[in-house]
């Protein structure tokens, strides 16, 4: 028997049914090894060594990946085809190596879409696991660690508990900061468009222009632009530039003065990579880098696409003959461009690129997606139309358009200062559609068919006075399309890359766009002012191509690793002596409603360490602080449905959900509750046995793996339930007097995490 391992359930189950019983297959469900959580768990004066743990919650699937080796001849590692794939196998080996004695032969076998002919191909020509490709995953998972363990306690005593940097995140949070600092200082530009509605046949004159960007035209009339002014260039930037130009239109004489006509041609785009998907994703279905990687994630796992993770523009043989088969098939010969499309590779990494996101089965509709797998659905299937369409347009003709522009002169009646306006109009009429067949074609803008020389006659005007507009913040589109032109990042890291900022309460989402919060700022600020380097965007594409060399076998990891620890090691030394940054505060403009008629105090909004509260701009002259409670608009507590649902941040500044009657009702969860959603005491009281369950057996596990570490655990938990006890027995004797002290001794520090950070409270964010 031979045994292949992949890493999800999915996979596994659509393996199966595409070999036959002389195989077994299991899923190791993600990593089962990694840098331990408790320790840096690298060793910097060994050559970065990494040391990994076997993740807690693995122990039983390891045991079964064991006993399946232990039966099996051959054990095939079919992991995902990319750095992270390649480095789940080579740990899955080396764990199964240490169980069994003998020495089993082991082989990687690779596929970039799971259909039988490609699990099959792999399995017969298997390979061997690729060091080069593990090194750069080892590179990366190294170095992010080290920056995180270094930079974290840093900012914890320079701005805030809890707080933590990332070497990536921190330079894509610098991107959406500076963002929202242009536009905080952007000044808008006045400006006016000046149009004439004009026609080929002598028409009364008549209203036109309805309100923005509607018209009512009638047949054989047009809309031209004021593009000169007496033959000079017209650009009017206040209501005084256009009041005489448009005094003269309704009585001008207006000529032809030039005709252009040329055929214009567009091509369809190249098929999808990771980057082009998220943002079409993002545009056209409004769905956040992460959701768009777990789409297609399970259309991968199901077999209906290929690798989503690929910044490979290309196309197999098979892959092209398919879809030209179907083009032909389909839509006739007219639409089968005379040899296939080449699209050119701009990746470097060529052992890894394979192919562009594409469809596997040609004929699969997205209305049969649904049906193809058990967590398919609607979101799935609208991502799928999106690949499908975009891979077949890929290789069908230009669209091909008739384009014509006029240049039309504008004469006054009479002789003024003016001597002439000149307008200009362009009409585009879609002559062969090609691959905006599979689109909804934009509209035809017609002209009517004028001569040179010829008269045309006034409907009406318009003046539009406009202002420049502030660059907009940035989506997940247009985020993920300037890392990607920058060179920061990689397919697989964008969406993590986003979430990671998002979960840390550094940016928030304002109608899907990204807006730096007073904490983001700033972290970002002080990261930029003590690591310079470290936060350069060349500095860290520089970083990515080095991780890029490793990966083709061209650079030594430790190398690498080192190249950019010391000069980092050395400026977290001197950023440890940098003064405390402040968090801005937010002004309400409301007066402190315990000192405002006295003394003049402000509320103003701090950001603590469980999230916003309301303060007074004495601090600490005046101790007033009330909580902003943010609920759930119409949702109550699906337990006892009479507590609202709150919002609260947990220790991370990822938000989870809880009951607004708490500690009287325990109700918590990470997930919005759906309307009207119920959850009974009987279900609520299993999920809490379960839940504790699992802990339970982390523990043990952990007990018998790590046994210092638990015993450690457990001490500092006996420690702190000690300390606990003597606060409260003190402060049960000194009641009165506690509260006097409390407000003198206070200190910026504890301040921001005091409105929530009770006891019980603080253990409700820590689930
Ligand atoms: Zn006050
Ligand atoms: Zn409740």
């Amino acid at each position: 028997m031979n045994l292949v391992i992949v890493e999800s359930p999915t996979k596994a189950r659509k393996l199966k049914g595409y070999l036959d019983t002389g195989y077994k297959v299991e899923a190791s469900v993600g990593h089962i090894r990694d840098l331990p959580k408790t320790s840096i768990g690298v060793d910097i004066e060994q050559d970065f060594k990494p040391t990994y743990e076997v993740s807690l919650d693995k122990i039983r699937v390891i045991a079964q990946l064991e006993k399946a080796a232990r039966l099996a001849e051959t054990i095939i590692l079919a992991t995902d085809p990319d750095r992270e794939g390649e480095a789940i196998a080579w740990h899955i080996k080396h764990v199964l190596t240490q169980d069994t004695k003998k020495t089993k032969k082991f082989v990687r076998a690779k596929f970039y879409e799971i259909t039988k002919s490609a699990v099959l191909e792999a399995i017969e020509h298997p390979t061997t696991i690729n060091m080069d490709l593990v090194d750069a995953q080892q590179a990366r998972r190294v170095v992010d660690r080290l920056v995180g363990y270094e930079v974290s306690p840093v900012l914890w005593k320079k701005i805030r508990r809890g707080l933590s940097a990332g070497r990536v995140q921190s330079v894509a949070l610098r991107m959406i900061v500076e963002r929202e600092r242009e536009i905080e200082a952007f000044e808008p530009d006045e400006y006016w468009e000046v149009d004439v509605a004009l026609s080929a046949k002598q028409l009364k004159a008549a209203k036109v222009f309805l309100e923005e960007n509607k018209f009512n035209l009638p047949d054989q009339s047009f809309i031209a632009r004021a593009i000169q002014l007496n033959q000079k260039k017209y650009e009017p930037t206040k209501k005084d530039d256009v009041t005489d130009v448009i005094g003269l239109f309704p009585h001008a004489s207006y000529t032809i003065q030039e005709v252009e006509k040329k055929e214009r041609k567009r091509s369809s785009l190249p098929p999808f990579t990771t980057s082009t998907l998220q943002q079409a994703a993002a545009n056209r279905l409004g769905y956040s880098s992460k959701q768009t990687m777990r789409l297609a994630q399970q259309l991968y796992e199901e077999g209906l696409i290929t690798y989503h993770r690929t910044d490979s523009v290309g196309l197999s043989s098979q892959a092209i003959e398919m879809v030209r088969k179907y083009i032909g098939k389909t839509y006739g010969d007219g639409y089968l461009p005379a040899s296939p499309r080449v699209f050119a590779n701009t990746s470097k990494n060529a052992q890894e690129a394979h192919e562009a996101i594409r469809v596997t089965h040609i004929n699969l509709d997205s209305q049969a997606v649904p049906g193809e797998g058990p967590k398919l659905a609607a979101q799935h299937a609208k991502l799928y139309d999106l690949i499908w369409r975009r891979f077949v347009a890929s290789q069908m003709p230009a669209a091909v358009y008739d384009q014509t522009s006029l240049t039309i002169k504008a004469q006054p009646a009479r002789k003024t200062q003016i001597e002439s306006v000149t307008l200009k109009a362009t009409g585009s009429v879609l002559k062969f559609d090609g691959w905006m067949k599979l689109f909804t074609a934009s509209d035809d803008i017609l002209l009517p068919d004028l001569e040179k020389g010829v008269t045309v006659h006034y409907l009406d005007h318009n003046a539009a006075q406009k202002f420049t507009q502030p660059p907009p913040r940035y989506n997940d589109a247009s985020l993920v399309k300037e890392l990607e032109k920058k060179g920061i990042g990689r397919p697989s890291t964008y969406a993590s890359i986003i979430s990671v900022i998002e979960d840390r309460g550094y940016v928030n989402r304002d109608a899907k766009r990204f807006v730096a919060t007073p904490v983001g700022m700033t972290v970002s600020d002080f990261l930029l002012k003590h690591f310079p380097d470290f936060m350069e965007y060349e500095f860290t594409a520089e970083m990515e191509e080095d991780l890029d060399r490793i990966a083709r076998g061209e650079k030594e990891w430790p190398k690498v690793v080192d190249a950019f620890y010391r000069p980092f090691h050395k400026k977290v030394g001197l950023a440890e002596k940098a003064d405390r940054a402040q968090i801005p505060v937010e002004k309400t403009g409301e007066k402190c409603p315990k000192c405002g008629d006295t003394e003049k105090g402000e509320v103003v909004i701090r950001s603590g360490r469980f999230g916003k509260f309301k303060s007074c701009s004495r601090y600490p002259e005046c101790d007033f602080t009330e909580n902003i409670v943010e609920t759930v608009a119409g949702a109550k507590c699906p337990l006892c449905g009479e507590g609202e649902v709150i919002i609260r941040n947990s220790r991370w500044g990822k938000p989870f959900y809880g009951c607004g009657r708490y500690p009287e009702c325990n109700w918590a969860s990470w997930r919005q509750p759906k309307p009207g959603e119920t959850i009974t005491k009987t279900v609520w009281a299993e999920m809490q046995k379960k839940r504790e369950e699992r802990k339970k057996k982390r523990e043990a596990a952990e007990a018998k793996l790590y046994p210092e570490r638990a015993a450690a655990k457990l001490a500092a938990a006996e420690k702190a339930a000690a300390k606990k006890a003597v606060v409260k027995e003190k402060a049960a004797a000194k009641t009165t007097t506690v509260k006097k002290k409390l407000t003198k001794k206070k200190s910026p520090k504890n301040l921001s995490s005091k409105p929530h950070s009770t006891a019980s409270q603080r253990d409700l964010a820590k689930r």
